[in-house]
């Protein structure tokens, strides 16, 4: 008997939605955050669509936003691709805000307290030091800012402890890609000369600023040196350095004064080779790091926790198929390298040299036609995202299913509305009763709905997983049935375990 059936190391926002959507299932949980308390800090501020539309899969979104927006669907919103703010991501957003306003800080408390309000215990000053796979069970060295140790087990462990995750180097997990070339700074300061600060995002031969600017309060302050990475990447950042780099870069001296939060930061682009080493897992920067263009990061931490804890709980349950948990791996690591590949991009457009310029006016040329936009803005937003299916023939599976308005019996709501318990979904909108029949043996584990639906949507029948995505959509014909048997065992198991 362990501890816990599953212990998180680092509750950032992806460890702490991970114990949330694994407490759902009622597994024992336990998040071990090296911090006494929350920093309070947010490096994101925004959350892009496919994690707006997971969130909402659990009756989340309006919860991360401290200022919901007032309308949730307008024209277009400008994004940009490496500093070129030609995007319009809303024309591939199909529901909800393109883009959701949501401090890194403000969300990550909204999980711990759905996380611990669910049962999963949260151990702050609890640094994770070592630890030991022993076949059935996992034991975690844990020691606090004091020097007490002790020591938890679990049957599994998830590293999601940063992108210097002490996780993934015990799990001997290699973290590989290309390293840094950029040194870049960030801060919250006050600006004494609001005004006569550079504004927005200025590129010259010399750099980047970036300046959020806040005349009232404190603004965030950014810089981009592409020469060379930072000599020494853990060096504190002072005012006065922030302040210096901004005055090379921009080339006049902006005063800026009362620093509340200074980092440094480069555009190493690394990844876990794997992201599962026997019992032990990583999510979130523990398995993925990259520079901040696009603001995607949070993202894919966020729907890596998503997507292993539902199979993550199955496992503990007992009904998880053998390569269940290996899913996790086949699924996010490639959406992640894609991430990073996009992102170097980025970084290679950016650059200050006078030889890019062109190259650049070319992009903003490219991204006015509507292809384009919608190709980078898909990647962005991360709603191009699909993955494998049963039935490689099916054409919605894999998709992410969308929020149907649908009837069921006397009351009105929406798909999201059904996923809101984190179980599988199966999606009658044509009342076939022998169809249905086919889940019954699953009916410990799938949750079977029938539903009128006025939305044009392909299929009459679907199978949805916990995360959101398509499992399985029927044609209408008499073959659904097999098909149908085949997707229920291949992502729930075998019937009656
Ligand atoms: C300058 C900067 C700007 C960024 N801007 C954006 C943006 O605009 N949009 C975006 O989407 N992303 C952005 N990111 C990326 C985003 O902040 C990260 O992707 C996000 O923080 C990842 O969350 P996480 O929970 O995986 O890790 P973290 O937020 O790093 O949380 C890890 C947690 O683990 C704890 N921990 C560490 N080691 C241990 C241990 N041994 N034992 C126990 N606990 C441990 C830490 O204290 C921490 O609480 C930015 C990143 C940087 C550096």
């Amino acid at each position: 008997m362990t501890d816990y059936d599953v212990a998180i190391a680092g509750g950032g926002p992806v460890g702490m939605l991970l114990a949330a959507e694994l407490a759902l299932h009622g597994v024992r949980t336990v998040v071990l955050e090296k911090l006494p308390r929350p920093t309070g800090e947010s490096k994101a501020g925004t959350l892009h669509a496919r994690t707006a539309e997971t969130l909402h899969r659990r009756g989340l979104l309006e919860a991360v936003q401290p200022k919901p927006a007032a309308s949730p669907r307008g024209g277009p919103v400008t994004f940009h691709f490496a500093g070129l703010f030609n995007l319009d991501i809303s024309r591939v957003v199909d529901e909800g805000p393109a883009l959701v306003g949501s401090p890194q800080a403000y969300a990550e408390q909204v999980f711990a307290d759905r996380a611990a309000g669910l049962g999963a215990r949260i151990e702050r000053d609890s640094e994770v030091v070592g630890l030991a796979d022993r076949g059935d069970h996992v034991v975690l060295d844990v020691r606090s800012e004091r020097g007490d140790a002790r020591q938890v087990s679990a049957r599994w462990v998830v590293g999601c402890d940063g992108a210097r995750s002490t996780v993934r180097k015990l799990a001997d997990i290699a973290f590989v890609g290309t390293p840094g070339t950029v040194s870049a700074l960030m801060g919250d300061v006050r600006l004494l000369d609001p005004l006569g600060a550079p504004t927005g995002w200025q590129r010259n031969h010399r750099g980047w600023t970036l300046f959020w600017t806040n005349p009232f309060g404190h603004s965030r302050v950014c810089t981009y040196d592409f020469r060379a990475p930072h000599p020494d990447r853990s060096a504190p950042v002072t005012l006065e350095e922030l302040s210096a780099e901004v005055e090379r870069i921009a080339g006049y001296r902006v005063p800026m004064d009362q620093p509340r939060w200074l980092t440094r930061f480069t555009d190493a682009a690394l990844q876990a080779r794997t992201y599962r080493s026997g019992r032990v897992f990583v999510a979130g920067d523990a398995a993925h790091v990259h520079f901040p263009a696009g603001g995607q990061g949070v993202n894919l931490g966020l729907q890596d926790a998503v997507n292993l804890g539902w199979k993550l709980a199955a496992q503990v349950r007992g009904w998880a198929p053998a390569d269940l948990l290996d899913t996790y791996d086949a699924e996010r690591r490639p959406v992640a390298a894609r991430v990073l590949y996009n992102v170097r991009a980025q970084v290679g457009l950016m650059l200050p040299d006078p030889r890019v310029d062109a190259l650049r006016e070319l992009f903003v040329e490219l991204m006015e036609l509507p292809q384009v936009n919608d190709f980078l803005a898909g990647m962005i937003t991360g709603v191009d995202v699909r993955y494998g299916t049963a039935h490689p023939a099916d054409p919605l599976g894999g998709l992410f299913a969308p929020d149907l308005r649908l009837k069921v019996g006397a009351t009105v709501g929406s798909l999201a509305g059904l996923l809101h318990a984190g179980r599988p979904v199966l999606l009658d909108l044509a009342d076939r009763a022998r169809l249905r029949a086919v889940a019954d043996p699953w009916l410990d584990r799938v949750d079977v709905v029938t539903a009128s639906c006025d939305d044009t949507f392909a299929a009459p029948t679907l199978l949805i997983r916990p995360d959101g995505y398509i499992a399985w959509t029927g044609s209408g014909l008499d073959s659904d049935h097999h098909t149908l048997t085949v997707a229920l065992r291949k992502w729930f198991g075998e019937p009656g375990k």
